[in-house]
């Protein structure tokens, strides 16, 4: 971390929001391509280290391995994880080496200090990005949220800049409760919960559904798993094709972005679980301590004397479950990313305006900003960079777009 009392330049070339593993697999692909860069970037977070979001979500739902292969992860040498794990076999599970979420955090450290990242972290939460021009250039003051402002005269967004989906029965719930019997995902966290003999309800069918059901059932607690969908097993949450060019060379040649749009939700097909997982849940579910309610969704719920009572939208298919005391809701559905809703892009947005396609950015090749030195990373970059921009393997693809651009002159914009 950087020292807060270290003065803040006036400038920096290059401003990077964020500090999770895409900012740091840019970070480090850009010194791999131009050592030079060091020294001309900092990376804003207001956690003051890297991965701190990434770690504290794979600690506060107790997840023992990546879903995704050693291959994905931030050096550029694509077996640096592999060849890190080389003593340490257990740490890598079936199948395809999934790396262990101890190994994958000691190896990203390993990996800030090999490529001397650890004092690039400035601690502070970027609030606002307002370009402004300059001599015919377009330059952008950062403000932050200690009351200090850089100006930097390019930027990338690494923030993650999904904000949590919260179900509509949610803002409908008319009686007054305790907040923290109704929670978003995010906001639990297992490690301190205490829920011997409590019911659970869950809604979501996504993997984060099943990792928090495991977590409930192992403190003692029953759970009924509602989802929307059949609750169903696959490996990976897109299609490892999506990686190469095998689906992405014909989603590069659509020209119509609702349909490229459309392929991403395809592709993503909403939540899904590990086999391993769902295995375990429907071992669970014989047991009596997991309940799945499929096809169904929350039509209606309340806060009485001390519990939940909830209406569900498809007591066709079953019971329903309103006559079940339930302790705490704990919604598991996912996130939504919008450039419209994006506090960071709102001043970029009003000085650069460019077409927006169902929330995500027409930005070019480079996932640049049209007009102006900004680029994106994440899901927000999913139009260029496919289905699977959000994701580790995500992060190196758009680092591979997004580096050229940072060092190379003759693709600056004109
Ligand atoms: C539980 C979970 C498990 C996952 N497992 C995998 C997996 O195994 N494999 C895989 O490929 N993908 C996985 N993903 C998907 C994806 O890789 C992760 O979401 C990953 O964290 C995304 O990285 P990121 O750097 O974009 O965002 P984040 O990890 O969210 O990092 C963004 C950082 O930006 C900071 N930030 C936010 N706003 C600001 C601001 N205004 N100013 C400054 N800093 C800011 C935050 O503090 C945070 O540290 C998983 C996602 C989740 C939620």
């Amino acid at each position: 971390m950087l020292d807060t009392l270290a003065a803040l330049p006036e400038f920096i070339d290059l401003a990077i929001v964020g500090a999770g593993p895409h900012a740091l697999t840019l970070a480090t692909h850009l010194l791999q391509k131009k050592k030079s860069m060091r020294g001309r970037f900092l990376v804003f977070d207001p956690s003051g280290t890297w991965m701190s979001r990434w770690d504290r979500q794979f600690a506060a739902l107790e997840i023992p391995h990546l879903r995704s292969p050693a291959v994905h992860q931030p050096d550029p040498n694509p077996h640096a994880l592999r060849t890190f794990a080389e003593d340490r076999p257990n740490d890598l599970f079936d199948p395809y080496d999934l790396p262990g979420t101890q190994l994958f955090r000691d190896f990203c450290q390993e990996t800030i200090r090999r490529w001397q990242l650890a004092d690039c972290v400035y601690p502070a939460q970027v609030i606002r990005v307002e370009p402004y021009k300059d001599r015919g250039h377009t330059r952008f003051c950062l403000h932050l949220s200690n009351g200090q402002s850089i100006i930097a005269r390019r930027v990338v967004i690494a923030n993650g800049g999904a904000v949590p989906n919260v179900p509509e029965w949610v803002g409908q719930i008319s009686t007054s409760y305790p907040q923290e019997r109704l929670l978003h995902s995010q906001q639990v966290d297992l490690r301190g919960s205490r829920l011997q003999g409590e019911r659970v309800l869950i809604v979501g069918g996504g993997l984060t559904s099943g990792h928090l059901a495991l977590g409930a059932v192992e403190r003692g607690a029953q759970v009924l798993l509602m989802s929307r969908r059949n609750v169903y097993g696959k490996l990976f949450d897109a299609d490892p094709g999506w990686i190469g060019p095998k689906y992405l060379k014909g989603f590069w040649a659509e020209p119509d972005l609702y349909v490229r749009w459309q392929t991403i939700q395809q592709a993503r097909n909403g939540g899904s679980m590990t086999p391993a997982v769902l295995s375990q849940l429907r071992r669970l579910e014989r047991e009596g301590k997991v309940v799945f309610y499929e096809q169904c969704g929350v039509s209606q719920a309340a806060w009485r004397d001390d519990g939940w009572q909830v209406h569900c939208d498809n007591s066709a298919v079953h019971e329903c479950i309103h006559h079940q005391a339930i302790n705490r809701i704990w919604v598991a559905t996912g996130s939504q990313l919008d450039a419209r809703n994006h506090p960071l892009l709102q001043d970029v947005l009003a000085a650069h305006p460019l077409e927006i396609v169902n929330g995500l950015p027409v930005v070019d090749e480079h996932l640049r900003w049209q007009g102006c030195e900004l680029f994106i990373m994440g899901g927000l970059a999913a139009l260029r960079v496919g289905p699977a921009a959000r994701n580790l393997s995500g992060a190196r693809a758009a680092s591979d777009r997004i580096v050229p651009a940072l060092t190379k002159a003759s693709l600056s914009p004109r």
